[in-house]
Protein backbone atom coordinates (compact mmCIF):
# COMPACT_ATOMS: atom_id res chain seq x y z
CA UNK A 1 0.00 0.00 0.00
CA UNK A 2 1.07 3.77 -0.65
CA UNK A 3 2.04 5.84 2.03
CA UNK A 4 -0.36 8.87 2.27
CA UNK A 5 1.85 11.64 0.50
CA UNK A 6 0.06 14.26 2.49
CA UNK A 7 0.30 12.82 6.10
CA UNK A 8 4.27 11.60 5.43
CA UNK A 9 5.15 15.14 4.10
CA UNK A 10 3.65 16.62 7.38
CA UNK A 11 5.11 14.26 10.04
CA UNK A 12 8.62 14.79 7.76
CA UNK A 13 8.52 18.63 8.43
CA UNK A 14 7.94 18.01 12.40
CA UNK A 15 10.60 15.43 12.23
CA UNK A 16 12.66 17.60 10.74
CA UNK A 17 11.72 20.67 12.94
CA UNK A 18 12.38 18.09 16.12
CA UNK A 19 15.76 17.22 14.55
CA UNK A 20 16.84 20.84 14.16
CA UNK A 21 15.98 21.66 17.73
CA UNK A 22 17.97 18.76 18.88
CA UNK A 23 20.92 18.41 16.93
CA UNK A 24 23.36 21.49 16.94
CA UNK A 25 24.31 22.80 12.90
CA UNK A 26 27.52 21.19 12.85
CA UNK A 27 26.75 17.13 13.52
CA UNK A 28 23.21 17.60 10.95
CA UNK A 29 23.45 15.14 8.09
CA UNK A 30 20.80 14.89 5.23
CA UNK A 31 21.55 11.34 5.41
CA UNK A 32 20.71 11.56 9.38
CA UNK A 33 17.42 12.86 8.20
CA UNK A 34 16.57 10.82 5.27
CA UNK A 35 16.80 7.89 7.55
CA UNK A 36 14.05 9.36 10.47
CA UNK A 37 11.97 10.06 7.16
CA UNK A 38 12.06 6.61 5.80
CA UNK A 39 10.87 5.80 9.18
CA UNK A 40 7.34 7.52 8.39
CA UNK A 41 4.90 4.81 7.30
CA UNK A 42 1.62 6.17 7.14
CA UNK A 43 -0.06 3.43 4.93
CA UNK A 44 -3.07 3.73 3.02
CA UNK A 45 -5.99 1.57 2.87
CA UNK A 46 -7.34 0.14 -0.39
CA UNK A 47 -11.18 0.34 -1.71
CA UNK A 48 -11.54 -2.48 -3.89
CA UNK A 49 -14.60 -1.27 -5.15
CA UNK A 50 -13.91 1.56 -6.74
CA UNK A 51 -9.71 1.12 -7.00
CA UNK A 52 -9.18 4.63 -4.99
CA UNK A 53 -6.74 4.33 -2.00
CA UNK A 54 -7.94 6.02 1.51
CA UNK A 55 -6.05 7.41 4.35
CA UNK A 56 -8.10 7.17 7.04
CA UNK A 57 -5.81 10.11 9.33
CA UNK A 58 -6.86 12.51 6.78
CA UNK A 59 -9.14 11.55 4.96
CA UNK A 60 -7.72 11.90 1.38
CA UNK A 61 -8.94 9.89 -0.95
CA UNK A 62 -7.47 9.32 -4.37
CA UNK A 63 -6.46 6.66 -7.16
CA UNK A 64 -2.91 5.39 -7.17
CA UNK A 65 -1.96 8.35 -9.87
CA UNK A 66 -3.30 10.85 -7.83
CA UNK A 67 -0.77 9.64 -4.76
CA UNK A 68 1.92 9.69 -6.85
CA UNK A 69 1.15 13.12 -8.49
CA UNK A 70 0.29 14.57 -4.98
CA UNK A 71 3.79 12.75 -3.62
CA UNK A 72 5.80 14.15 -6.72
CA UNK A 73 4.45 17.77 -6.44
CA UNK A 74 5.20 17.41 -2.78
CA UNK A 75 8.73 16.49 -3.42
CA UNK A 76 9.11 19.02 -5.69
CA UNK A 77 8.51 22.03 -3.45
CA UNK A 78 11.08 20.43 -0.99
CA UNK A 79 13.31 20.17 -3.96
CA UNK A 80 12.96 23.88 -4.85
CA UNK A 81 13.66 24.71 -1.21
CA UNK A 82 17.00 22.49 -1.01
CA UNK A 83 18.29 23.74 -4.51
CA UNK A 84 17.70 27.49 -3.41
CA UNK A 85 19.71 26.51 0.20
CA UNK A 86 22.06 24.79 -2.18
CA UNK A 87 22.49 27.92 -4.35
CA UNK A 88 22.97 30.41 -1.43
CA UNK A 89 25.75 28.09 0.48
CA UNK A 90 27.38 28.09 -2.60
CA UNK A 91 27.25 31.49 -3.24
CA UNK A 92 28.31 31.91 -0.21
CA UNK A 93 31.14 29.83 0.15
CA UNK A 94 32.85 31.43 -3.30
CA UNK A 95 32.62 35.05 -1.65
CA UNK A 96 34.31 33.19 1.26
CA UNK A 97 36.75 31.79 -1.08
CA UNK A 98 37.16 34.96 -2.74
CA UNK A 99 37.75 37.05 -0.12
CA UNK A 100 40.63 34.81 1.10
CA UNK A 101 42.12 35.52 -2.33
CA UNK A 102 42.28 39.27 -1.91
ZN1 LIG B 1 -3.27 11.24 5.04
Amino acid sequence: MPNCPECTARERKKIQAKYEAETVEENRGRDDLFKLFDQVEIPMKMDSATKHFICKRCGLYATREQVSDIKYRLNQKEKTREDKQDDYLEWWQKSKKDKELD
